[in-house]
C-alpha cells in the first residue's frame, strides 16, 4: 500500500520510472508519449541535456543559500534573463515554488502597492467565472471553478466575479464578435462601477484559460479593453500566465499576441519546464516604485524563495528555448497541431469546438453539436478518454464539464516544444 495521499484514493497510479523526450516509460516498461506535457509543464520535455547539466553544475556548487542571508547568481541571472526578455517595463521578478505560490504572490504585491499608495480601502480583486488559478486560499478565492472551491468556499476571500471571455459558449448567435467583446467589457466596467473604483485592488485572469475550460484564448480586442478599463479607473492588471506562458502558444508571453502589457505578470509550469518546482512573479515599475520609496520591503517571503537550484534548472530552460528559437517551433508545430484535429475531428459529431494557441490546443466534446448540450457529467467522460488514451501509451490533459451543466468535458493538448513533425 502506497504511504502517499495521491490524487484520487481509489489507487495508486504507475510508477514513472524514466524519460527520455517526449516519452515517459513506467516501472512495467510501457511508455507513453506526453501529448500534454504533464499539465502543460514540460516544455523542453524529458532528460534535456543542456538542463540537466545546469542542474548538476548548480548543485555541485551551491544547492541553497536562505535569501534572509544572500542571494544567488543563479537567481540574478534568471531574473536579468526574463527581464530583458519581457515586454514594457516588467524587469522586477519574485521566484516561489509553484503557481498557486506566484499567484498568491501577486495578489499580495498588488494589495501592498496600494497600501504603500495610502489607499488601503482597496480590498477587492475582480476575477471570471470558469477560471483556475491554484489551489492555495488566496488563488482558489479568485478562481471560478466551482468544484474546486465548493467544499473551501466558507474559508475564502470575497472577489467580485465576472463573465469568462468564452466565444464558442456565450457568443449569442445574431452577436458579431466585436459585439460580444464589448458586452463583455461593458460588464467588467460595469462591476467595477458597483463595487466602486476605490476598493478594487486588481483585475485578474488567464490570457488563455487552461486548466478549467480547455485553452480558450481572448477575443481580439478584449483584453485591449481589460487594460484600457483597468488604466481608466487606476486598478492593477494581473495576467495568470502559469499555464499559457513561457512559450507556450508561440509567443514568450501570450498576453503579446493581444498587445497588452499587464502590471503584474504570474508564470510557473513552463518556466522550470519541470526540472525544478518553481513560479515567478514580474512586475512593472509602477508597481514596484511606492515599496521602494514607502516601506522598503516587499512584506512577503518563503523559506524557498530564490532557489538556487530551480533558478539555475529554469534558467538553462528559458536560454534554450531562445538559443534553439523554439518559439518558431511553437508556431509551427501548434499550427501543425491545429490543422491535424481539424482534420481528424472537425465533422465529429461529439466535437464540439477545437480551439487554441500555439502548441496549447482544447477539445471541447458535446453530446448535439446544434444546441453545443454537454455530456452529463456523471458519466465522467473525461475519466473514460484518460483511461482509454493511456491503455494506448498516450497521455493527454481531459477534464469534466462545469458542474452547472454550461460547458462540456474537454480534452488539452500541450506537448513539449521540440516535438517533430512525424511525432
Ligand atoms: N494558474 C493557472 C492558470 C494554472 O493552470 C495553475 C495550475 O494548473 C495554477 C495557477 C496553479 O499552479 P500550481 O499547480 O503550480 O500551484
Amino acid at each position: 500500500m502506497s504511504h502517499i495521499i495521491h490524487r484520487s484514493l481509489a489507487g495508486t497510479p504507475p510508477v514513472a520510472a524514466a524519460a527520455q523526450g517526449i516519452w515517459i516509460t513506467d516501472a512495467n516498461g510501457k511508455r507513453y508519449l506526453d501529448a500534454c506535457g504533464g499539465a502543460a509543464v514540460s516544455c523542453l520535455g524529458h532528460g534535456h541535456p543542456d538542463v540537466l547539466a545546469a542542474l548538476h553544475a548548480q548543485i555541485d556548487k551551491l544547492a541553497y543559500a536562505h535569501t534572509g542571508f544572500f542571494t544567488s547568481d543563479a537567481a540574478e541571472g534568471l531574473a536579468k534573463h526574463l527581464a530583458a526578455h519581457a515586454p514594457g517595463d516588467l524587469t522586477h521578478c519574485y521566484f516561489v515554488s509553484g503557481g498557486s505560490e506566484a499567484i498568491e504572490t501577486a495578489l499580495k504585491l498588488a494589495r501592498q502597492y496600494f497600501v504603500e499608495l495610502g489607499e488601503p480601502e482597496r480590498t477587492t480583486f475582480i476575477a471570471r467565472r470558469q477560471s483556475y488559478h491554484g489551489n492555495t486560499l488566496g488563488a482558489l478565492a479568485v478562481g471560478g471553478n466551482e468544484w474546486r472551491r465548493r467544499q473551501f468556499a466558507p474559508l475564502l476571500m470575497d472577489v467580485v466575479r465576472v463573465s469568462a471571455c468564452n466565444e464558442y459558449r456565450d457568443r449569442a448567435a445574431d452577436e458579431s464578435q466585436e459585439q460580444y467583446t464589448a458586452r463583455l467589457l461593458n460588464e467588467l466596467e460595469q462591476a467595477i462601477l458597483d463595487a466602486g473604483p476605490q476598493t478594487i485592488i486588481g483585475f485578474v485572469a488567464e490570457t488563455v484559460v487552461g486548466a478549467t475550460s480547455g485553452a480558450i484564448p481572448p477575443t481580439p480586442g478584449y483584453l485591449a479593453g481589460v487594460r484600457r478599463l483597468c488604466d481608466k479607473y487606476g486598478i492593477l492588471y494581473i495576467a495568470d500566465e502559469v499555464m499559457c506562458g513561457m512559450g507556450r502558444t508561440g509567443t514568450l508571453y501570450a498576453f503579446e499576441q493581444d498587445g497588452v502589457v499587464p502590471d503584474i505578470v504570474a508564470m510557473a509550469k513552463g518556466l522550470g519546464g519541470g526540472y525544478q518546482p518553481i513560479g515567478a512573479v514580474i512586475a512593472s515599475d509602477k508597481v514596484l516604485a511606492p515599496l521602494r520609496t514607502g516601506s522598503g520591503l516587499f512584506q512577503h517571503g518563503h523559506t524557498y524563495i530564490c532557489h538556487p537550484t530551480a533558478a539555475a534548472a529554469a534558467l538553462a530552460v528559458q536560454q534554450v528555448i531562445q538559443r534553439d528559437n523554439l518559439l518558431v517551433q511553437v508556431q509551427e508545430r501548434g499550427a501543425q497541431l491545429a490543422a491535424l484535429l481539424r482534420e481528424a475531428l472537425g465533422d465529429n459529431p461529439f466535437v464540439g469546438d477545437i480551439r487554441g494557441r500555439g502548441l496549447f490546443m482544447g477539445v471541447e466534446l458535446v453530446r448535439d453539436r446544434e444546441t453545443k448540450t454537454p455530456f452529463d457529467p456523471a458519466l465522467k467522460l473525461h475519466v473514460a478518454i484518460k483511461r482509454h488514451c493511456l491503455a494506448r501509451g498516450l497521455m493527454v490533459y481531459p477534464m469534466g464539464g462545469t458542474l452547472d451543466g454550461r460547458q462540456g468535458d474537454h480534452v488539452l493538448l500541450a506537448p513539449p516544444f521540440i516535438i517533430s513533425p512525424q511525432q
